[in-house]
């Protein structure tokens, strides 16, 4: 790993017991939001190109931080990945997602964001089977979504893969084109559903990555996603080369379970 030294212990530094402590204080506040359900899940829409209809939402967690306030995924991820506390939070927000999506109206879907130490887990399926039967939420509104990371998995990681779509789950691949073994990667765990990474989505310049990524998508008979959409050219644009799905704050900013409650319902009844 990175800023580790041979067999993966970190090397002596001036400052390194400082900032030890401080790393365990975070590892410990991080356990205690678990355990006392300071993690709330946000939903975003995930939306039909050109039509933007809603047909499920991604879950995002969030922290709030009773003295912090409300905190992103990008103040407290990396903590839960490198302290192991991501296998918690993780289960945390499986099932409570599972539980509000049960809510949702006709066929909308949720998609959960799974770490590769998660699915490296002996049993994961066992735990999503669980997650499935006590929500009553139906296997197929159930999208896990996947990063390459998980190519170099190890553990049971390939046998979990294999039990979640036996499952009935649906597998996407998120953050598609920012890693290196994305194309071997779907040779040896095929999934549904491909999503394009942000960072690919046309911006008025070159468009050449999100066309080949559609491609692909039609080429494995994969449904194709956009996250990242911010303006109507880009939606056009995407809907041009082929994209079925976008997801982006030009159709809504993640938002509360209960926003998204209230947005299903007026859809269903506009
Ligand atoms: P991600 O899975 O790629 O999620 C999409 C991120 O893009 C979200 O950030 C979302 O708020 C943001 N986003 C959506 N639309 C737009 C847009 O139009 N413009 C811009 N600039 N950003 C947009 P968020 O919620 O901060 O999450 C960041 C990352 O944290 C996620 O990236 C995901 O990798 C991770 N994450 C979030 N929740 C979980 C979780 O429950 N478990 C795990 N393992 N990771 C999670
Ligand atoms: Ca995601
Ligand atoms: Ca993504
Ligand atoms: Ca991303």
């Amino acid at each position: 790993a990175k800023g580790r030294g041979e067999g993966g212990y970190e090397r002596y530094r001036p400052g390194m017991e400082a900032r030890g402590a401080e790393r365990s204080k975070r590892f410990a506040a991080l356990r205690t939001a678990i355990l006392e359900e300071q993690l709330v899940v946000f939903y975003q829409p995930v939306v039909t190109l050109p039509e933007g209809r809603t047909t499920g939402a991604e879950a995002l967690v969030r922290w709030q931080h009773p003295t912090e306030g409300l905190l992103g995924p990008g103040a407290f991820i990396e903590d839960a990945e490198q302290s192991g506390l991501i296998v918690a939070l993780g289960t945390h927000v499986l099932r409570a997602a599972t539980r509000e999506a049960a809510t949702w109206p006709g066929e909308q879907t949720v998609s959960v964001n799974v770490s590769a130490r998660q699915l490296r887990e002996p049993g994961f399926p066992l735990l999503v089977a669980a997650a499935l039967r006590d929500s009553g939420l139906p296997a197929r509104r159930l999208t896990v979504e996947i990063t390459e990371s998980v190519a170099v998995g190890g553990g049971a990681t390939g046998e979990n893969l294999q039990g979640l779509r036996d499952l009935g789950v649906r597998l996407s691949l998120d953050d598609f084109g920012t890693g290196a073994s994305t194309l071997s990667l779907l040779a040896t765990c095929p999934v549904h559903q491909i999503k394009l990474d942000r960072s690919f989505v046309p911006d008025g310049g070159s468009d050449a990555i999100a066309d080949a990524v559609a491609q692909m998508a039609r080429a494995f008979g994969l449904q194709s996603v956009a996250e990242g959409v911010e303006t109507e050219e880009q939606a056009a644009r995407l809907t041009g080369l082929g994209y079925d799905r976008a997801q982006g704050f030009l159709y809504a900013r993640p938002m509360c379970a209960a926003d998204l409650r209230d947005r299903l319902t007026n859809e269903t009844t506009a």
